[in-house]
């Protein structure tokens, strides 16, 4: 399909409001969008990737749930970050989050696709995705994806 030149703040701003539309929504979202070059690429991907990277925040965090989201141009790379203190993921699971159909979710509530799609679209953009998790703490995905060259 066609590439854009992608305004990774847009796409994130559009998936923020894509959530805080939803009734089952409880999390606090806070977003720093930064100063960024723009990124060539699939719009739509990318939204869903953040989509699906909130989403999942939104279901590990009880009700004092805070989702802290920034956006940031450093050493060459957008990095797009998303911090949540929700219940974690243990050590086993780390290596298991991009597989397919890997969830540990009740049947109905998740596909285990998400996380596994994003993966393969990040590579499209040739990027790439940090997990960093504690349990009981939080965790922070961060996604890295390089400019658009101009
Ligand atoms: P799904 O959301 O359908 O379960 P994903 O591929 O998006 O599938 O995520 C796979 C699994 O990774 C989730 O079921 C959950 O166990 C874990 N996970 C992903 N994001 C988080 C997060 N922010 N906090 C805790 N666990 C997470
Ligand atoms: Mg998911």
């Amino acid at each position: 399909g066609e590439m854009d030149l992608v305004d990774i703040n847009e796409c994130v701003r559009g998936a923020v409001n894509i959530l805080s539309n939803q009734t089952k929504y409880h999390a606090q979202v806070h977003v720093d969008y930064g100063e960024l070059p723009k990124v060539k690429g699939y719009f739509g991907k990318l939204n869903q990737v953040f989509t699906n990277m909130i989403a999942n925040a939104n279901q590990a965090v009880d009700e004092n749930g805070d989702i802290h989201i920034s956006t940031t141009y450093n050493n060459g790379y957008i990095e797009i970050r998303f911090q949540d203190n929700g219940h974690g993921i243990s050590k086993e699971h780390l290596n298991l989050l991009f597989t397919p159909f890997f969830t540990t979710k009740p049947v109905g509530e998740g596909t285990g696709l998400g996380l596994s799609l994003s993966h393969g679209f990040i590579e499209e953009h040739n990027g790439r995705i940090k997990v960093e998790s504690e349990i009981g703490e939080g965790t922070t995905f961060t996604i890295f994806l390089p400019p658009a060259d101009d």
